[in-house]
Order: structure tokens, then C-alpha cells, then sequence
């Protein structure tokens, strides 16, 4: 399977993570949004990053060029179907994906590899609703993209080896890591991960600390690079609770009960880095807890 071209959906945090490591590891990309002021923002934001990476000296200015010129954006779904390799980063909501999916497969050329960057949704579900489990899989990159070195790759029960060494391959060609996840809520990453931000505010919730004293314990305490409260507005709360509620009907467990604090935070829009507000307040010049 010859990948040169990839189609991104979603232009969010993570949809235009994706299309700078693509673009410059030397794939034509074509990114998709339902918002045209997402796509704008994306390409500014791929620009300024990929700037930084030359005055970090990590990629030449004509690599950077290079790259810029590789990107192209479109607000047609359809455009999409005739690229090698889809790669679908829109909101997690199963709704939102599977609409996506049933959109874009009528325009579909028959060798495309689709795949989803969610973080917790069931790939065999998603991919049933295809007419290519065969060509499915989960590729599931970290944020931020260009700094992140690892992805995990997801297997749905139908998945067919071609498929996998393709992403795999393509994985070692943008100069990352992969890690092969069997296809249960939440994979491995997150599975791990979200009950600890979750467990984090169950003790902001519990009033066992502050914002501040519970991100500095985990920092200084266990040597994480960021607090779990930080690392949960980084990553978006709305995307933690979407997880949690994934994780807590997939398993069918209480102990991964959303903490409603959390729940409380995205019902008022307070959605993190992405919305100026979570746990902090990033509109002055410093971030502030907000409890
Ligand atoms: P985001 O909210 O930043 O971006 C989502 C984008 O999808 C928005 O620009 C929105 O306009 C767009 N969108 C919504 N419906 C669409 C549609 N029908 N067609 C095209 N675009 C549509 O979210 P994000 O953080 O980039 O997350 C995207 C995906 O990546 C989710 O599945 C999430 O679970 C996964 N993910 C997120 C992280 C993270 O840390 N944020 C990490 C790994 C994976």
C-alpha cells in the first residue's frame, strides 16, 4: 500500500497536529473542517509552530516551505475521498464520526485506509459503520502532535494485516513510536491516564486540596511534567468527560464514574485551554486556579 496522499477531518488541537507531521515527513495533506474559521486558524497555527521548529534550528526554512506548501484545506467532505490515507479528528462524539464516515464512504476510490484519532470510541463499532472494516483502524496520536513521539495503533476485530503494516510503516516514516492497543474502551493510554485527572478532581471535588496544591503534589510528588488538573485543561475537559463516559458504559464499572465537578465545568463552557477557562483562567497573563 503506497501512501502519499492523506486527508485530515477535523482542523481542531489535534487535526492540525496531524497535518503539520504529515506535511513535513513529505505527504500531500488535505484537511477538512465544518467550520471555515477552523481551517483559517489551523493554518496559522501550523505556520507559527512550524516557525518555532526553525528558530529551534529542529527543520530548515526551506523544509518549512516545503511543508506549508503540501497543505491544502477544503470545506468538502467529499474532496477527501480520492487521498490514500484518512485520518478522522473531529470531536469525540460517536454521533459526529459515524455521520462523518457515512458521508464520506460514497466517495471513497476502493484502496483509501480509514482511520480514527479517537481516544476512546470502539473501532469496531466505528468501522461497522463502513464499508471497509477490513481497511479500518484506530491511529491515535498524542497532543501535542509535532512533540509527542508516541501513537497508538488500534486493531478492530476485522482489521486485515496489510492495513496494520501500512500505518505501522507510515508511523516509522513520520519518525514516531507506535504502541499496538487491542480494541477495548479507551485503549491503553487514555484507560490509564483518564482515571487519574478523573481521580484528581474527585479530590478538588472532595475538597482534599486546592487546583494548586493537588497539580504541585503530583508534580513535585511523582515527577509528572505537568499537573493532572493543567494536563486535563490542555487536553480539552470536554474530551476527559467524553472519555470518562466512554470508559464508564463501555466497562460498565463504577469506578469510572465521571466526577461531576467535571461534568459541572463543561455544562458551563468551561472547557480549558481551548475555552480561556477550566481549572485555570488563562485569560490574564499568568493562568489563575478558578477553586
Ligand atoms: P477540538 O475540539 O480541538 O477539534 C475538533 C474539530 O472538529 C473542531 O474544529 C470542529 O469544528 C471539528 N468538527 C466537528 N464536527 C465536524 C464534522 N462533522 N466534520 C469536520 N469537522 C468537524 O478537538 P481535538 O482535541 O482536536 O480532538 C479531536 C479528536 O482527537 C477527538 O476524537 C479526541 O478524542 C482525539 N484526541 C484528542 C486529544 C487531546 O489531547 N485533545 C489527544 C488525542 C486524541
Amino acid at each position: 500500500m503506497d501512501i502519499q496522499s492523506v486527508g485530515v477531518i477535523g482542523a481542531g488541537q489535534m487535526g492540525n497536529g496531524i497535518a503539520h507531521v504529515f506535511a513535513l515527513a513529505g505527504y500531500d495533506v488535505l484537511m477538512t473542517d465544518v467550520s471555515k474559521e477552523a481551517l483559517e486558524k489551523a493554518l496559522d497555527l501550523i505556520e507559527k509552530n512550524l516557525d518555532r521548529q526553525v528558530s529551534r534550528e529542529k527543520i530548515t526554512s526551506s523544509e518549512r516551505d516545503a511543508a506549508l506548501n503540501r497543505i491544502e484545506t477544503t470545506l468538502a467532505l467529499s474532496d477527501l475521498g480520492q487521498t490514500d490515507l484518512v485520518i478522522e479528528a473531529a470531536t469525540e462524539r460517536e454521533t459526529v464520526k459515524t455521520a462523518i464516515f457515512e458521508d464520506l464512504v460514497p466517495h471513497l476510490k476502493p484502496t483509501t485506509i480509514l482511520t480514527s484519532n479517537t481516544s476512546s470510541i470502539s473501532i469496531t463499532r466505528l468501522a461497522s459503520r463502513t464499508d471497509r472494516p477490513e481497511k479500518f483502524m484506530g491511529f491515535h496520536f498524542m497532543n501535542p502532535v509535532p512533540i509527542m513521539q508516541l501513537v497508538e495503533l488500534i486493531r478492530g476485530i476485522a482489521t486485515d494485516e496489510p492495513t496494520y503494516k501500512a500505518l505501522y510503516d507510515v508511523v516509522e516514516k513520520l519518525g514516531k513510536t507506535s504502541a499496538t492497543a487491542e480494541d477495548f474502551p479507551a485503549f491503553i493510554v487514555n484507560r490509564i491516564l483518564m482515571p487519574m485527572i478523573n481521580e484528581a478532581v474527585y479530590t478538588l471535588y472532595e475538597g482534599v486540596g486546592s487546583v494548586s496544591s493537588i497539580d504541585s503534589a503530583m508534580k513535585l510528588g511523582t515527577n509528572h511534567p505537568m499537573g493532572p488538573l493543567e494536563l486535563a485543561d490542555f487536553i480539552g475537559l470536554d474530551t476527559c468527560l467524553a472519555i470518562m463516559n466512554v470508559l464508564h458504559e463501555g466497562l460498565a464499572d463504577t469506578k469510572y464514574r465521571p466526577c461531576p465537578l467535571l461534568t459541572k465545568y463543561v455544562e458551563a463552557g468551561w472547557l480549558g485551554r481551548k475555552s480561556q477557562r477550566g481549572f485555570y483562567d488563562y485569560r490574564g497573563e499568568t493562568p489563575v486556579p478558578t477553586r
